[in-house]
């Protein structure tokens, strides 16, 4: 399929919405003045004459064709052009295939972004979903989810506003002790003796890094309020390593303020009584432990190296152990999952009660790798809308509600990925990522810093992918520290 401008500069978006109706299909891109002659294409033009601003989408697709067209102001500018075109796109791909999207052409990571600022305008749940509705096509269902979560979210963000020069810690361990099928993150698999080795100095690397990290930040004035540790999987490392890493976080940082300390235990495999008993002495009370499903034969397909068994057993310790709060993901759209085996998932989930329960969606890239076998249109026929359908009700019924949502490029279905939780578990952290009200500072590999000012500019500092370049290029990594510094010193 091959998308050509004319007159406009809307490939980006354009390419986003193609993207809900050929999930699959690579796009090539001409600028060009004629209408292409033959092949599948979509043709933007766009012309502005003394009194309008015209715009036109013709689609040419499996031997059909539509045009579809619209009037705007001579004043328009790229960006009105730019949603308008897809809206067009939508129309005349709609009446092609028949595919709809309950998030129309809303095609952006952060919806919940779009109704607190409609909020902020004084807008109620109706005119927001009308506004919605009208502008990006989303469905009254998703309006709903999307302003239940803002709701959520709303004494989270305004005490967040009175308490100052804050930030959240972000600690990275990308390692796992193997690689699961459908994963498109860049973690190493600590089974290999070469992967095995970087462990140690990367430990020593990333303790020197909180060092310097906390010196800036210090002299900032910036306080952590929430401390996570993500990957990949943390409690890949020993109990030792665990602790050296989080004593060294106490003694370099003035944690007095933290009020959410996370490690992501994820894999049920890695978690042991002991790792769990040594986060918990060193100020964690919030972990993660993520079965992804509870069924054995979809776990084993999808190459996670635990049974449903594991999991289980590692809730209890978890338990044991006393953590202020639990979470636990689960992925919808797995293949070979069904939606009966998914509703008994958040049924055995539900029945533990964990503080939250996050319901992601297998992203098409990674399920299209996972079919790259077989029949790749197997990804389109995925019931994953059934299931994150069946899971909200199911997850409302058991006393959850939505509180931070997120979507990735290429989701099934067009889909979301929602942290329900029961009240009083909200993760601060989640929050405020998702939603960019606060900076970030992440120290180790495969993680970036988010530097937002009090303006709301945002400024990223993108750190090295994998833990061996991170240790071979150890100078550098320290040096762009400094960038904090800078950061803050020139917005003055
Ligand atoms: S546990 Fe997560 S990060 Fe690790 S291999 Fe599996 S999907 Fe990837």
């Amino acid at each position: 399929m091959k998308l050509c401008y004319s007159g406009c500069a809307c490939k980006y978006e354009t390419e986003a919405v193609m993207k809900l109706f050929l999930p699959a299909q690579k796009f090539g891109f001409a600028y060009e003045e004629a209408l292409p002659r033959e092949g599948d294409f979509a043709f933007f033009r766009r012309r502005v004459t003394g009194r309008h601003t015209l715009l036109w989408v013709i689609v040419s697709y499996d031997g059909g064709r539509r045009r579809a067209a619209s009037r705007l102001s001579p004043e328009a500018d790229e960006k009105e052009c730019g949603e308008e075109l897809c809206r067009l796109l939508y129309k005349a791909m709609s009446a092609l295939t028949g595919i709809t999207s309950e998030w129309g052409v809303l095609t952006g990571v952060r919806p919940v972004k779009q109704v607190h600022r409609l909020m902020a305008q004084g807008l109620g749940r109706d005119e927001i979903a009308e506004r919605l509705a009208e502008r990006y096509f989303v469905s009254w269902k998703k309006s709903r989810l999307a302003c239940d979560t803002a709701a959520a979210q709303k004494p989270m963000l305004e005490a967040l506003a009175k308490r100052g020069n804050t930030f959240g810690l972000y600690v990275s361990v990308p390692f796992c002790p193997t690689r699961c099928s459908y994963c498109s993150f860049i973690s190493q698999s600590a089974q290999g003796a070469a992967v095995k080795k970087l462990i140690p100095p990367y430990i020593e690397n990333l303790c020197e890094e909180i060092r310097r990290t906390a010196g800036i930040t210090e002299a900032l004035g910036m306080k952590p309020d929430t401390v996570y540790f993500g990957g990949g999987t943390p409690t890949t490392f020993t109990a030792a390593q665990l602790t050296r890493i989080m004593e060294t976080l106490a003694k370099c940082f003035d944690l007095s303020g933290v009020l959410e300390y996370t490690v992501e235990a994820g894999r049920p495999d890695t978690i042991t009584e002991e790792k769990l008993a040594a986060i918990k002495a060193h100020g964690c009370d919030r972990v993660s432990i993520n079965p992804q499903t509870l069924n054995d034969d979809v776990l084993r397909e999808i190459g996670r190296a635990h049974t449903t068994e594991q999991f289980f057993e590692s809730y209890a310790l978890a338990e044991k152990v006393g953590f202020r709060s639990i979470n636990c993901d689960v992925i919808a759209g797995l293949p070979t999952d069904t939606a009966e085996s998914f509703a008994r998932t958040i049924d055995g989930l539900t029945a533990l009660s964990p503080g939250s329960i996050t319901v992601h969606t297998l992203s098409i890239k990674r399920s299209a790798r996972l079919n790259s076998e077989g029949d790749k249109r197997a990804v389109m026929r995925s019931p994953a809308g059934e299931m994150t359908d069946l899971a909200a009700d199911k997850l409302r019924v058991g006393g959850y509600h939505p509180y931070y949502m997120y979507r990735q490029k290429n989701m099934v279905e067009n889909l979301e990925n929602i942290g329900w939780v029961r009240d009083g578990h909200e993760s601060l952290y989640n929050i405020y990522i998702m939603e960019e009200v606060q900076p970030i500072i992440a120290v180790g590999a495969a993680a970036s810093t988010k530097l937002i000012d009090r303006k709301g500019r945002l400024e990223r500092i993108f750190g090295y992918k994998y833990p061996h370049d991170y240790n071979e290029h150890f100078d550098t990594v320290l040096k762009r520290k400094d960038e904090i510094r800078d950061f803050y010193a020139e917005k003055k």
